[in-house]
């Protein structure tokens, strides 16, 4: 049977059509996205309701599918984009890294080898080359300089799974049994620490305690490294925060380092959302002892107006990273297989196939520049700076943490209640949305600036209703 599936696809002037059509619409949306509540209100279900239970026989029209986006897709969408957006951390995006998402998904390449796509590969080498120096990072971790090198991951949590994993296999190397090694991460260490290391297979893992700022106690993480050695375990990897998810706390790195490098250990940073400001040298002493780290993960989809999925892993020697992951099987044989100058990065994650992930972080670094990057950051912090002091200045609020960066954490002085009332009022608002979390069961509110579209009139605003809820009637 011979069919022609000539008229199966959109057509080029439909594509044309229908391509400047959700352009159009998606600018609209950045245009206006102030105007749409923070959170819809919805509930579960409510969005399947407007969907058939069945996939369509026949085609549809792209006017019927493109009229569904306002329908059923908006009243069903959480606007991270809005610049009231204060919860979590920030979504990163931006108009230009979305044309770059939209050419990557047009040409479609699969990544897995340098043969099977040269630009995609040679590009992320650039600009995570790019990133290092721009971040400040040791110099040896440029893919053209070595032993390390980076690779763009879906997610920090993915970077953070991977060390563990290369962790593992060199203490497997070396004869030892696995079941025995120890994972370290801090209390306020991210749930990726402990899910990671879970799936790398540890059997045991440990919470360090943290100081009065949250950050690892350097003396109870040794004594707990001696009592795990004299049990008879392994100490084989631990995490530093660079920036921990309840309140951007930091971890001591060259104290842990000194630590990780006395045991033989694998040591890893984190710095899913804090590593995008090192961008600008004057937070780089919050990372101080990076250079003594083996492996460094952030997330450009979080604070770089890069859209996700987008996380940097490094490593400071890939051979290990490589000989963890590569099985060649006669399928992947390729000519350029053994030229150092072509990177398979099939063998620097988990997935074989992979996404032109680095065209949008190029677009972004380019149509940015590094200048205006370093301006998006410092004006988020400034104006954290500014929030925390009204709170500091406020006789009903209290800062539960102290800020290290964009990051704002406090708390009412009438107690948890009065707290967690406050985080209602805001997010009930419509116009704002804030983390409301816990701590040692101390309630808190979580501010964090750095959406795309927030300025300081957003924050100023923000104020306002932080300050006329404060009264608790
Ligand atoms: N680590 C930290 C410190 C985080 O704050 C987060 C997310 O907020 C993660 C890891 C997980 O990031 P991802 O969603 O990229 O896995």
């Amino acid at each position: 049977m011979t069919e022609d599936l000539s008229n199966i696809h959109m057509s080029k002037a439909e594509f044309q059509e229908y391509g400047y059509r959700l352009v159009d619409w998606l600018a609209e949306y950045f245009d206006n996205v102030d105007q749409y509540q923070v959170l819809p209100s919805i509930e579960p279900g409510d969005i399947r309701k407007m969907l058939p239970v069945s996939a369509p026989e026949g085609a549809e029209s792209m006017d019927e599918i493109i009229a569904d986006l306002d329908r059923v897709v908006m009243p069903g969408v959480a606007h991270w984009q809005h610049p009231g957006w204060y919860a979590f951390f920030p979504s990163g995006a931006s108009p230009v890294s979305a044309l770059g998402e939209f050419v990557a998904a047009g040409l479609a390449t699969q990544g897995m080898m340098w043969s099977t796509a040269p630009a995609a590969t040679e590009i992320e080498n650039t600009v995570l080359d790019w990133l290092v120096d721009l971040l400040g990072l040791p110099p040896s971790w440029r893919l053209d300089e070595g032993p390390g090198g980076g690779v763009i991951q879906m997610s920090a949590s993915d970077s953070t799974h991977l060390s563990l994993a290369v962790a593992r296999h060199q203490f497997e190397l070396t004869g030892v049994d696995a079941n025995s090694l120890v994972a370290y991460g801090s209390s306020q260490a991210h749930s990726s620490i402990e899910k990671g290391a879970r799936v790398a297979g540890f059997k045991h893992i440990r919470s360090v305690p943290v100081t009065e700022t949250f950050g690892i106690d350097a003396d109870a993480f040794a004594k707990i490294v001696r009592d795990d050695i004299d049990s008879g375990l392994i100490p084989a990897w631990v995490c530093s925060a660079v920036g921990t998810t309840n309140t951007t706390a930091m971890d001591p790195i060259r104290a842990i380092a000194a630590i990780a490098s006395e045991n033989g250990m694998w040591h890893h940073a984190d710095a899913a959302y804090a590593g995008s400001a090192m961008i600008c040298p004057e937070f780089r002493e919050l990372q101080d002892g990076v250079e003594l780290v083996d492996s460094y993960t952030f997330n450009p989809h979080k604070w770089l107006l890069t859209n996700f999925d987008c996380s940097v892993f490094w490593v400071a020697d890939r051979s290990k990273l490589i000989d963890t992951l590569s099985i060649l099987p006669p399928y992947l044989r390729n000519e350029t297989e053994d030229n150092p100058a072509a990177i398979d990065y099939r063998d620097w994650h988990v997935p074989l196939g992979r996404r032109f992930r680095a065209l949008k972080l190029w677009f972004v670094l380019r149509s940015y520049g590094a200048e205006n990057l370093r301006t998006f950051i410092r004006s988020h912090v400034t104006w954290a700076e500014e929030l925390e002091s009204k709170v500091i200045n406020d006789s009903r609020l209290e800062l539960a943490a102290p800020r290290t960066l964009a990051l704002v954490c406090f708390r009412h002085t009438d107690g948890n209640d009065a707290t967690r009332k406050l985080a209602d009022a805001i997010n009930a608002s419509g116009s704002a949305y804030v983390t409301p979390s816990v701590t040692d069961d101390v309630a808190y509110i979580r501010v964090s600036i750095g959406s795309t579209w927030t300025e300081q009139r957003h924050v100023e605003d923000l104020w306002n209703l932080i300050d006329s809820n404060a009264g608790l009637k």
